[in-house]
């Protein structure tokens, strides 16, 4: 194929499969003319029917070995490369006056749970994304309460995207083929109306609290946030654990926190 060797530091683990790389692109259904980012674009399994779909692509690499390639591939038109860690990238210079952005990648595994805090940062310009992610990882995205992957990934992502588990991918689609099986994910930001929580770090803070001990009940791991009293008023049980509430749960019990009298946030 070529001689690149896959570093495993970057979660290099390249698509082969032509059927599967024709599978993730019919689903993310390029138009001509759209602003799309690739995170991850590696050896160019997807990047480059991408490219022949929209005429241009925007993507982000880190590895400067990967990225050479890439220059040599593509045309400037066709392909604008931004190098570096897309831990750090500003997705916002992206954003073109008008246009949201569609992002999509094969994530590097190492990193796919700060990556999709760091974009969810970005939700209000972007039309959509649609991620390869480890399946154990997809399954906690879009768990329901009261199942064991429901935790603060599924209540923030699901706070913020509608999500749906798209299909499987089978290690075997992948050179050099990872150990876990693989899912695509589709992300659609909700309209900012159903963003209800009035300020959203106290709902990360609450959320994370709740699902940091498991197998506490939220009178033990909320006891910094509510009373007694607080419970009562919200009518939530204090006996129950973290992974019975819903997302609009939480958003009500973060909301309660910011307008109790008195409050200082
Ligand atoms: N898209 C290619 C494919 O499907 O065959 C490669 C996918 S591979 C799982 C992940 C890609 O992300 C690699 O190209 C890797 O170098 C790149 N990568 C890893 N960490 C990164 C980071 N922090 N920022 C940007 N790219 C990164």
């Amino acid at each position: 194929m070529n001689d690149h060797r896959a570093r495993k530091r970057f979660g290099q683990n390249f698509l082969t499969d032509p059927n599967i790389i024709r599978k993730i692109i019919d689903a993310i259904r390029p138009l001509a003319g759209e602003t799309m980012v690739e995170i991850g674009p590696g050896l160019a399994a997807m990047t480059a029917p991408l490219v022949e779909r929209l005429g241009h692509l925007h993507v982000v690499e880190i590895d400067r070995d990967l990225i050479a390639r890439l220059r040599e591939r593509f045309t400037a038109e066709q392909l604008t490369i931004h190098e570096g860690d897309a831990l750090r990238f500003d997705f916002n210079r992206l954003m073109d006056a008008g246009q949201s952005l569609r992002v999509v990648g094969n994530l590097p595994y190492n990193i796919s749970t700060p990556l999709l805090f760091h974009l969810a940062e970005f939700a209000d310009r972007v039309a959509d994304m649609t991620f390869m992610l480890q399946k154990e990882v997809v399954m906690r995205m879009v768990a329901e309460p009261d199942t064991p992957d429901y935790g603060r990934l599924s209540v923030m992502l699901q706070y913020r995207f509608r999500m749906g588990r798209l299909f499987d991918v089978p290690p075997g689609a992948f050179n050099p083929a990872p150990k876990v099986t693989s899912s695509i994910v589709r992300m659609i930001p909700w309209p900012a109306e159903k963003l209800t929580a009035i300020d959203e770090g106290v709902l990360a803070r609450v959320v994370t609290a709740a699902f940091g001990q498991r197998r506490k009940t939220l009178r033990n791991t909320l006891r910094d946030h509510l009373s007694l009293e607080d419970f009562a008023a919200l009518d939530i049980d204090p006996g129950l654990r973290g992974e019975r509430l819903s997302v609009a749960d939480f958003v009500r019990i973060a909301n309660h926190m910011v307008a109790r009298p008195g409050e200082c946030r």
